[in-house]
Formats: C-alpha cells, structure tokens, sequence
C-alpha cells in the first residue's frame, strides 16, 4: 500500500557539472524502475540543472533545507516558491546536522513543515536520537517529543502526504546501521505517535530509515514491516551504489 521511497542526500557535496554527470549514469540505469519511487536532493546550486536533466524521467527532485517566509530580507535563504520554481516536489526538513550545526529546533522544523506543505512541496521530517540519549534510555520520549511538536498542527491530508525520516545520529556517516530491528522498533514506535495524532494517515505516512544504509544492508532493512525507504547519504554520491539500493529487491 505504502510506494517505497530511495532518496539521496547528497549534503554538501557535488558541483553542478559532477551532479549532472552522476545524474545522467542514474538515469540510464534506474530507467524501468516503477515500483520504487527515487528522489535525488543535491546542493542548491545544481538544482536547476538536475531538473533539466531528469525531465521526463522517474527521478524526482528535493532540496535539502528551506526557509518559511516567503520572500524579502532573509539574506543566504531559500523559499519554497524558489525551491518549486527550481523543480523541487520533495525537501528534506530538520536533518541532524542542521539541529547541531545550524540551531534548528523542533519549532523551527514545525514552521517549516508546515510552510513546505503549503507550497505542495513534500517535507521530510528528519528524526532521530543522538548516542548519548540511546544510551540514557531516552530514545523514545525524545522521538516522541520530536515527531509530535515537529509535525503539530497539520491537516489529516496533508498527514498522509508528509515523510518522516528515522535517522539515529550515531548511525549517520558512521557505517554503523541500526540493526533491521532497532529500526524496525522505532518505526513501529513513530507510527503509533501518528496514530494517536493523525489517526488512519499513520498507516499512509511513509517512514524512511536514514544512516549508513549501503547495498549490503538495504534488503534486510526494506523487509521490516514499519520501513517504507531509505534516506541515504554516502552511498547515493555514486550511481552505481544507488542503483543497487534503488534495485534492493
Ligand atoms: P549516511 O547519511 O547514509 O551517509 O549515513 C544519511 C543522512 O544523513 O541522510
């Protein structure tokens, strides 16, 4: 019932021609691919281009972070009127490394959820415990406070549409997985919150696990009832990796 999703985040990496280069390889090879939606988030600056590149094919376009006022004096920021007019249908919202690099908080994520689902763009709400909470035991209240102030206020349908993204800090960049069923427990855990917030969208809300994922792990991962995608770094700068966790069945 729920399409899987792969989607690349490419963070603060690739130049426009090298985004364009891998986008053409990934175009050729994920061609046939129907049952798995693919969405690739480069840098700003390549955005426009990728779009040109991947017309009519089926890889969507993200951008990775967005601002919630819609236009004026907000110097270095991006709106989604922007982000839209450059091709985006997808943004990555409230990723770890804009929480601890860039003091986004739980509120700002609400903001700006709410501002990319107003503009239909598709937001993805990044979640996700640091190492430290895992090992006080906290992981699931601090989840909980983050998936029901980041996602507060929104409506029943837009619920549905939203992505919310599981990535354990320590897991990120690390090559340290989650174990399928570690994932697999908070997943479960994140879709009774939106249960309780957003009744039956919970089971139409699509929760993508994000850290470390790699070909050698993403079937074990996708098998898990509760994990709808993936959110990947590292192994999506290459076409070739992509393909394969795009081709995980
Ligand atoms: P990683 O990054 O796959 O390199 O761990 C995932 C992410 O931060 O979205």
């Amino acid at each position: 019932m729920r399409k899987p999703l792969m989607a690349g985040n490419w963070k603060m990496n690739k130049t426009v021609s090298e985004s364009v280069s891998i986008i053409k390889a990934l175009k050729g090879a994920v061609g046939g691919v129907s049952d798995v939606e693919i969405l690739i988030c480069p840098a700003f600056t390549a955005l426009y281009e990728v779009n040109n590149e991947i017309k009519g094919s089926n890889i969507n376009l993200g951008a990775q972070n967005l601002f919630w006022e819609a236009k004026g004096a907000f110097t270095g920021e991006i709106s989604t009127a922007m982000i839209r007019d450059a091709g985006c249908s997808y943004v990555i919202v409230g990723h770890s490394e804009r929480r601890q690099y860039f003091g986004e908080t739980d509120k700002t994520v609400n903001k700006k959820t709410k501002a990319a689902l107003a503009a239909d763009i598709t937001p993805i709400v990044c979640v996700g415990e640091t190492l430290k909470e895992r090992e006080n035991n906290v992981t699931f209240s601090v989840i909980e406070k983050q998936v029901r102030d980041g996602l507060a206020d929104i409506t029943l349908q837009q619920a549905s549409l939203t992505v919310i993204a599981y990535e354990p800090v320590w897991a990120i960049g690390t090559g340290k997985t989650a174990t399928p069923d570690q994932a697999q427990e908070v997943h479960s855990f994140i879709r009774k919150i939106y249960a309780q917030m957003y009744k039956e969208s919970a089971e139409k809300v699509r929760i993508l696990y994000g850290g470390s994922v790699n070909p050698g792990n993403v079937s074990d991962l996708m098998k898990k009832s509760d994990i709808d995608g993936g959110l990947v770094g590292g192994a999506s700068l290459e076409a070739e990796s992509f393909t394969k966790l795009v081709k995980y069945s």
